[in-house]
């Protein structure tokens, strides 16, 4: 029996879930979120680029897991995101994770958030993307 062997590159997104929970305070909100509270933060980085035709990957999904953890998981998860970051709504937060990202994660692709399990952000870099 013939296997199939794909030769060809071709593009492909590889997206990761990742979950933390974080304090915050928006200070320059009028309602209940300038008081600090906390919320079990949903996080899904997504990378694309082209499939090594030679490995069939386009990425190694340990290592893009490996640089959450480092990067982001470590420096968020059960912490007080207000000592980094003065303003952290779900936008900024998603773009912090967008900028420190950037450099461990070639192809970095798109940054989705959750607070609450209805409403996510989704950042791509850039001014306008
Ligand atoms: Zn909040």
């Amino acid at each position: 029996m013939a296997t199939i062997d794909y030769t060809d590159a071709r593009r492909a997104r590889l997206e990761v879930e990742f979950h933390f929970a974080a304090a915050h305070r928006l200070p320059r909100y009028e309602g209940p979120c300038f008081r600090m509270h906390g919320h079990n933060y949903r996080l899904v980085v997504a990378v694309e680029g082209d499939v090594d035709p030679k490995t069939g990957m386009v990425a190694d999904f340990g290592q893009l897991k490996g640089a959450v953890e480092e990067h982001v998981l470590a420096r968020c998860d059960h912490r007080t995101l207000n000592d980094f970051l003065d303003n952290p709504t779900a936008e900024n937060i998603a773009r912090w994770i967008w900028e420190v990202l950037e450099k461990p994660l070639p192809g970095l692709a798109e940054v989705r958030l959750w607070e609450i399990p209805d409403s996510c952000v989704i950042y791509r870099g850039g001014r306008g993307r």
